[in-house]
């Protein structure tokens, strides 16, 4: 029986998180979870989980609150409460389903804490690639992935041998706008933005979706979590979202992970800790996968894509910039204060003027992102 804490409680990964927990009483329970914002959602959580005796919400007043009507259970709040639940909520997995930077510093303690990681949160990886890995490789916890592409791509490879990988074919929606050229992209509301065309997910990844941002940043992910440089890891626009990525051998063999766009699957994995049934489909060209549609990328459609991957070429505490830089202008578009194409150049400003670190520690990436946060913050304005 494996005491599970779920960071992000309220969101669509933790939401679904709740569910596989739920649907496995016979080998997970969970004794405490986080939300920000949406303390509504607490009274049904505690009611489907009276397993439940820590909680961290964003708001100190919330947390009084709570405090009042639950005496019995441990309450604490913002991000110093993200690292107390870690540390002190009894726990032998913790799945952080956070969104953004706050994610970060949750993944670290969880490592030194030396729990059982599940990560959906992908920021934490393109960020602090170093700083996991450097606790990985220390032998502190253990860290499986739950972005879909990541755990297709660990169960394939898990089906070879390493030297016969040629490389990696990740693929991509193209998110909502993916019928439509550059030059109509200008006006584009929020509405149109957040209507993915294949996966319901949080507001931030649609829109890091529907710039790409999203796979620049999952192209990182992978050299983080497989050691793939980020030369050897192709996008690749696939229509359907049923082929959730790819691996082409030496040989010329494809090999792909083929089931419905749900990520109740990917949660499942990595909680189960690869321990589920997988049998790769195989192919000799992407036209053996019919009726699914595949297309070649193109990074001038897509330019936050070869932006994020600059970005990770030249490493120091350029990903924390690239992170930052887009967070404040995707909730800029958001709020309406940014056109949707200024989003790109906001990050490539941002790289361009916040100085650059080449070994940064820790401490130098919150700093960082604290920088990029001001400096784009100012140059929106408003
Ligand atoms: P959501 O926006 O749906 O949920 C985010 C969760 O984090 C909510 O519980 C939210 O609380 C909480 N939260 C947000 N900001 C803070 C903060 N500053 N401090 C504390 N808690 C905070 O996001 P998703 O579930 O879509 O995504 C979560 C992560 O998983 C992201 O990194 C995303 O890229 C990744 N991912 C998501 C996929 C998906 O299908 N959704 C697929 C693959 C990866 P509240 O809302 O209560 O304020
Ligand atoms: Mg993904």
């Amino acid at each position: 029986m494996k005491k599970v804490l779920l960071l992000g409680a309220s969101g669509s990964i933790g939401t679904q998180s709740l569910d596989i927990i739920e649907a496995h009483p016979d080998r997970f329970t969970l004794t405490g979870f986080s939300l920000g914002k949406r303390v509504g959602m607490i009274p049904d959580f505690l009611k489907r989980f009276p397993s439940v005796q820590y909680l961290c919400v964003s708001n100190a007043i919330d947390a009084e609150n709570l405090r009042k009507t639950y005496p019995d259970l441990k309450v604490f709040h913002g991000d110093e409460g993200l690292v107390s639940i870690i540390e002190e909520c009894p726990s032998d997995m913790v799945i952080n389903a956070l969104v953004g930077f706050a994610g970060l510093v949750p993944s670290v303690a969880s490592l030194e804490e030396n729990k059982i990681l599940c990560l959906a949160n992908k920021e934490s990886l393109v960020v602090g690639g170093s700083i996991i890995n450097g606790l990985l490789t220390e032998g502190k916890g253990k860290l499986w992935p739950i972005d879909s592409e990541h755990v297709a791509i660990a169960k394939l490879l898990s089906c070879i041998d390493r030297h016969d990988l040629k490389r990696v074919l990740i693929t991509a929606s193209g998110g909502s706008f993916r019928k439509r050229s550059r030059a109509e992209l200008v006006g584009v509301t929020k509405e149109d933005a957040l209507a993915h065309p294949t996966w319901s997910m949080g507001a931030k990844i649609t829109i890091d979706s529907a710039t790409m941002m999203n796979k620049g940043f999952e192209i990182i992910e992978a050299d983080v979590l497989f050691g793939i440089g980020v030369d050897h890891v192709t996008p690749l626009m696939h229509d359907e979202s049923y082929v959730h990525s790819l691996i082409e051998l030496q040989d010329g063999t494809l090999l792909a992970d083929v089931s419905k766009p749900d990520m109740h699957g990917p949660i499942e994995y990595a909680l189960m800790e690869g321990d589920v049934p997988f049998t790769p489909v195989k192919g000799k060209c992407l036209a053996d996968y019919q009726p699914y549609h595949f297309h070649d990328f193109d990074p001038q459609r897509y330019p936050a894509v070869p932006l994020a991957l600059a970005s990770h070429r030249r490493g120091g505490n350029s990903n924390a910039i690239l992170n930052a830089a887009n967070e404040i202008a995707v909730y800029a578009f958001l709020e309406g204060k940014l056109p949707f194409l200024s989003i790109e150049e906001e990050v490539r400003y941002a790289l361009d003027t916040v100085p650059f670190t080449e070994k940064p520690t820790l401490e130098d990436l919150l700093l960082t992102d604290k920088l990029t946060r001001e400096a784009v913050s100012n140059h929106i304005g408003g």
